[in-house]
């Protein structure tokens, strides 16, 4: 027989119930040193208050002792503990309890007396499988405690419902544990807002599912939003789906979240810098041009119309010249903030360049756009700066004809704005 690593007890706490005093103290003599802690009962009773005092690794209890039988015992510890190891000891080799000691999920019956080596194989066996469940728990503790401090959200999911998730996911969705997620959601995609350029179930074909929708997917554009209910604003996420076993048929998933929101605000925020002005805060000519190329393109199309006021401000020059550049700019501001304050909202007002604005008016003809450039000159006119005084502008009107281009159009309206200058500033003139 192979020598018995005794060390593998080391860390073992055992629970001993038996009536018999002497049979008691033999036994402490014999295991005492070996273990961890060793508990003494008397009596079912003790035993299971024992129990319940240490949580002991090992039970080992007599079949026939006071107050509750070992059985009975066994029975209530069970109720608490599917996993505790529990070995009864016997005064003969009988089969009465076979059933029982099996249902009680019972380790062994040792009979008495109690053979030291068999008792020691025994503990022994036991002690190597305690020692690896308490690996495992402790590395499931510290895997639990990693992922927990994952300031990205994780959860396993088999895309319909999910099975675990971390603590950031847990508060992200207020939620303490796993089955308020699922109570509150029918499938996991119904946390994705329906965004455009997002991931979300808008995009599903027939009998799709997230992963297909996700392959389909360029990499780079695998992003999902979703809403936050504690700052109230939703949040953008890189998500990703792993597969990392099958369950009953079904694949089961993790599911990582990175929060992109910062990076998508600043590529926002990016793109719009490109169309605004840096002076007057309005659009500029990145954007007016953008417009052009989609007012053309639906008025071919729908056969409509738009037109487009130049907008010029009068002697301009001498407002540089006569009060300095800075000025020349709060004038460029001012009047940039009251035509922008007069402009419908299906209108695009943007600076040119230099002291020339430019509107596009969508489904407008050249006599309409002429009364909103009327209305626009009238507004100028009762501008007033604190050192440079008044201020006018003068109106170039056209209107798009079919084949027209951008610099054609343009051209129409320099016209236009031409003899407005000639016929004295401050007015409007009609190509
Ligand atoms: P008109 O009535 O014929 O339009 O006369 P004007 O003086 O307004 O026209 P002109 O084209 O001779 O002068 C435009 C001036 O606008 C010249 C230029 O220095 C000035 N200007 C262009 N861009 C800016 C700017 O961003 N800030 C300032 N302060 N001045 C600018
Ligand atoms: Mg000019
Ligand atoms: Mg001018």
């Amino acid at each position: 027989m192979l020598d018995l690593d005794y060390s593998l007890l080391k860390d073992v706490t055992l629970l001993y119930v038996e009536e018999n005093k002497v049979l008691q103290s033999t036994f402490a003599k014999q295991v005492e040193k070996r273990v961890a802690a060793l508990y003494l009962a008397s009596d079912g009773q003790e035993g299971y208050e024992k129990y319940l005092e240490f949580k002991p690794d090992i039970i080992i209890t007599d079949i026939n002792i006071p107050k509750i039988t070992g059985l009975q015992m066994a029975e209530k510890i069970r109720a608490v503990d599917d996993n505790v190891s529990i070995f009864v000891t016997t005064e003969s080799n009988n089969n009465e309890f076979i059933s029982e000691l099996l249902s009680l999920n019972v380790c062994a019956c040792l009979v008495k007396p109690i053979k030291e080596k068999e008792l020691f194989s025994m503990l022994v066996g036991r002690g190597k499988l305690i020692a690896k469940q308490k690996e495992n728990i402790k590395n499931t503790k510290i895997l639990q405690s990693i992922i927990d401090a994952d300031t990205h959200f994780l959860a396993v999911t088999d895309l319909e419902t999910i099975s675990f998730a971390n603590k950031t996911f847990k508060n992200f969705f207020h939620i303490e544990q796993i089955e308020e997620f699922n109570t509150k959601y029918n499938s996991f995609i119904d946390i994705f807002l329906e965004q455009d350029d997002f991931i979300h179930k808008g995009l599903l074909k027939d009998d799709e599912k997230l992963i297909d929708l996700m392959l389909r997917t360029r990499a780079t554009k695998r992003n999902v939003m979703i809403f936050d209910f504690a700052k109230f604003v939703p949040k953008s996420f890189q998500f990703n789906l792993i597969p990392i076993s099958r369950e009953n048929g079904k694949d089961i998933y993790l599911a990582t979240f990175i929060d992109i929101s910062l990076m998508t605000l600043e590529k926002v925020e990016m793109r719009n810098k490109v169309y605004y002005d840096n002076l007057t805060g309005i659009y500029n000519r990145n954007k007016i041009d953008e417009v052009f190329k989609d007012s053309i393109a639906r008025a071919d199309r729908y056969d409509e119309t738009f037109s487009m006021i130049l907008v010029d401000i009068d002697h301009f020059k001498s407002f540089n010249d006569t009060h300095g550049h800075l000025v020349g700019d709060e004038v460029l501001i001012l009047l940039a903030k009251t035509i922008e304050k007069n402009t419908r909202e299906t209108d695009t007002f943007a600076r040119w360049g230099g002291e020339e604005f430019v509107m596009i008016l969508p489904k407008t003809s050249k006599e309409n756009a002429a009364i909103v450039a009327e209305n626009l000159r009238a507004n100028v006119e009762k501008i007033e700066h604190k050192t440079a005084g008044g201020v006018t502008a003068s109106f170039g009107v056209c209107q798009y004809e079919k084949n027209d281009t951008k610099k054609n159009m343009y051209e129409k309206c320099d016209e236009a704005l031409y003899r407005a200058k000639e016929n004295g500033r401050n007015r409007v003139e009609i190509s």
